[in-house]
């Protein structure tokens, strides 16, 4: 097992939770992630809970992460949020690219090169989401699908900022269908990341966390941890309940 990169559990809750239930469930989850030394543990929250999020972990090992953020500073934008709104929240990072807004809101690769950077500029941590559908899997597209969707995304990252992005691999059919991915095809897939990171600096690749995505729960997520590139989950579904969530921030340590 590779302890030279943090291992990273992130917790996706999409369009879930109010500020109360989001205040319930951080009540139920510090507790049960205090001992969790050594473990990195995010949540990404919608916007209208992430004051009280931010809030109520204060002080523990948890990190607030927006699902979303535009690359401008700002502007006629209607609906969107700038990275200055969300750092004077004191929120820590964003998550980009997810396929879900990639799917239902028209996020593109193009939009994409510009919020990495952006997110980092601003002093979000950047976690950009990547992988492919069923039919690009089975028409062997996997590889050409990631290679374009990591290139762009990093594409105007500073190089010397490039270990700060958090990558995920999520493939699409495995995201909320219960269909997780086999150990071979998690670690493939995310070697292949890896060595795409690679391709703008060696070291940078070393250090940057890719973690996997789709159907992850408390019962497989040890198998796809201990995989050598796996660095973490991001976590849907199984984030909504704290019980859940903290056995597989356990199952990192
Ligand atoms: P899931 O979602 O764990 O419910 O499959 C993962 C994600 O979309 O980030």
């Amino acid at each position: 097992d590779d302890r030279t990169r943090t291992p990273f559990i992130a917790g996706n809750w999409k369009m879930h939770k109010t500020i109360a239930e989001a205040e319930a469930f951080v009540a139920g989850l510090l507790p049960r992630v205090a001992d969790a030394d050594g473990v990195e543990v995010s949540l990404c929250v919608p916007f209208t809970a992430l004051q009280a999020v931010v809030d109520s972990t204060r002080g523990s090992r948890v990190e607030v992460y927006a699902q979303n953020m535009h690359e401008a500073p700002e502007g006629a934008f209607t609906g969107e949020v700038s990275a200055a709104m969300l750092t004077e929240l004191d929120v820590h990072g964003a998550l980009l690219g997810h396929s879900e807004r990639r799917q239902f809101f028209g996020e593109n690769d193009r939009a994409l090169q510009q919020k990495v950077p952006a997110a980092l500029a601003a002093g979000l941590k950047p976690m950009l989401c990547v992988g492919e559908t069923e039919e690009e899997r089975e028409a062997g597209d996997t590889e050409r699908k990631l290679r374009h969707q990591v290139q762009e995304g990093l594409e105007k990252v500073p190089l010397e900022r490039l270990a700060e992005v958090t990558i995920a691999y999520e493939p699409i059919w495995a995201i909320g269908t219960g269909r997780v991915a086999t150990p071979d095809q998690a670690q493939e897939a995310i070697a292949f990341v890896r060595a795409l990171v690679a391709g703008f600096d060696k070291e940078a690749s070393e250090q940057v966390r890719v973690l996997y995505g789709g159907s992850v729960k408390a019962d497989n997520a040890a198998e796809l941890l201990a995989l050598p590139d796996v660095d973490g989950a991001l976590v849907g579904g199984a984030s909504l309940d704290p019980a859940s969530f903290a056995a597989i921030v356990d199952a990192a340590r």
